[in-house]
């Protein structure tokens, strides 16, 4: 497969360290994995549900069952789970849209959300903004280190703040991810200035990664896309909203229309992959988790700064490796897909892309076209010369997508061998 026989040797050393990291994740899978199928025998799942209807959806038997199971594992009163939700973005601003109201004051206490989402705001003009509504925005940044900024938070809530929003994954940036217990934290001091504000938590990239979610520690809503974690692979399309009855019920009425709700939503053929892609959700974020593990040790020892560092807790599946030049960041990327299941003949370069102020590479060859579950890496061809990366369908694929990463830059003479030691 093209590994050179020293790079093997590296990586087998490697992995002999992080055993003990492994079988803990192992530990979680099984928790989580115990998780969802308890919630989908207790909501009798049986073989009708699996297939689809068409039109009007009306009692859609198999959807109506999936919103049951979503609403088991994430202990919320109900769930929205829809094909009709195309992707993250829509699902969070169907969450906004549909709970706040002209007026209103949205709040973020942990800095800039995540870049599509300013336009959905209005930090960036765009049509339809919640700003066109006339729904303000406030945030209070993270202090140095990464940490809530309470006291500045306790100030900007203000009896216009109705709606609080927390990124559980960094994304694309370098602050830390937050835990499911630090976000519990957050979540209480809100709650004790204002016991009315609604909280909302972008959980994407974060389902299954701990044995907790966001839910379970007091946010009135989760949500997250179907082809990141909780898609398990699967599903080519989709997102979700878990959290209260009002919640999801005001996100229904946006999504479909006033009057109609939950009620309407045919769910075609797609339910057999919603389900599956549910039930293989653990494991696939276990084999996306010890792919991000691997990479950050095998890059660290290196001597390339990582975040997270190759010894820290994980809380999401991103894995950012800095490299400094463009031309590393370029043959990292090009290995990555040569690695991929997909397209491994094609070889990305970097390309001025919509919506970005540099050019852009990305790898993905990938099974459902732009999946971040599925090994994939991008990165903008700008200092300090960072790619991130994540995903991996199973822990073999993961860990030979990055062999070839090394590889690559090894082929391109970006390698000092030497370094290939522990
Ligand atoms: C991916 C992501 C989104 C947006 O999801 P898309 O499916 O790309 O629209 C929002 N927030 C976070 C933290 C994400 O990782």
């Amino acid at each position: 497969m093209g590994i050179d026989s020293e790079i093997y040797a590296y990586q087998e050393a490697v992995l002999k360290r992080l055993t003990e990291r492994f079988r803990k994740i192992d530990e979680i899978a099984e928790y989580n994995q115990l998780k969802v199928v308890r919630a989908m025998q207790e909501c009798q799942v049986s073989e009708a549900c699996l297939l689809g209807t068409t039109g009007y959806g009306y009692n859609d038997l198999g959807r109506d069952t999936l919103e049951a199971v979503y609403a088991k594992i994430f202990h919320t009163e109900d769930a929205l789970v829809r094909p009709q939700i195309t992707c993250g973005t829509h699902a969070l601003a169907l969450a906004l849209m549909s709970n706040l109201r002209p007026g209103d004051e949205l709040f973020s206490p942990v800095g800039k959300p995540y870049d599509t989402l300013e336009e959905v705001i209005g930090i960036r003009p765009s049509k339809g903004s919640l700003a066109e509504y006339g729904i303000s925005y406030r945030q209070v940044d993270l202090k140095a280190d990464g940490g809530f900024d309470y006291e500045a938070i306790k100030e900007a809530i203000t009896p216009r703040t109705r709606l609080v929003t927390i990124q559980r994954s960094k994304g694309y940036q370098t602050r830390p991810t937050f835990s499911v217990e630090q976000i519990g934290e957050l979540i209480a001091f809100v709650k004790k200035i204002k016991p009315d504000a609604v909280c909302m938590v972008d959980n994407c990239y974060g389902e299954f990664v701990e044995t907790k979610e966001p839910s379970d520690v007091g946010a009135d809503m989760v949500v997250g896309s179907l082809i990141k974690n909780p898609g398990g692979g699967l599903a080519p399309i989709g997102g979700y909203i878990a959290g209260t009855r009002q919640c999801v019920e005001n996100a229904a009425f946006r999504l479909t229309s006033p009057g109609l709700g939950k009620e309407v939503g045919a769910s075609l053929g797609i339910l057999k992959d919603f389900y599956q892609g549910l039930f293989l959700a653990p494991t696939v974020t276990a084999s996306a988790l010890k792919g991000a593990i691997f990479a950050a040790n095998l890059y660290e020892n290196l001597g390339y700064s990582v975040i997270p560092k190759g010894d820290e807790d994980r809380h999401d599946i991103i894995q950012a490796v800095t490299f400094g030049t463009p031309e590393a960041v370029i043959a990292f990327c090009q290995g990555i897909q040569a690695g991929a299941p997909v397209d491994s003949h094609v070889t990305p370069e970097p390309w001025d892309m919509p919506g970005y102020d540099s050019p852009v590479i990305m790898a993905a060859g990938a099974f459902v076209s732009g999946s971040s579950i599925e090994l994939s890496a991008d990165a903008p061809i700008k200092p300090p010369y960072a790619v991130y990366f994540q995903g991996g369908l199973t822990w073999q694929h993961a860990k030979f997508g990055i062999l070839k990463s090394l590889q690559s830059l090894a082929d391109r003479g970006l390698l000092d061998k030497n370094r290939l030691k522990l």
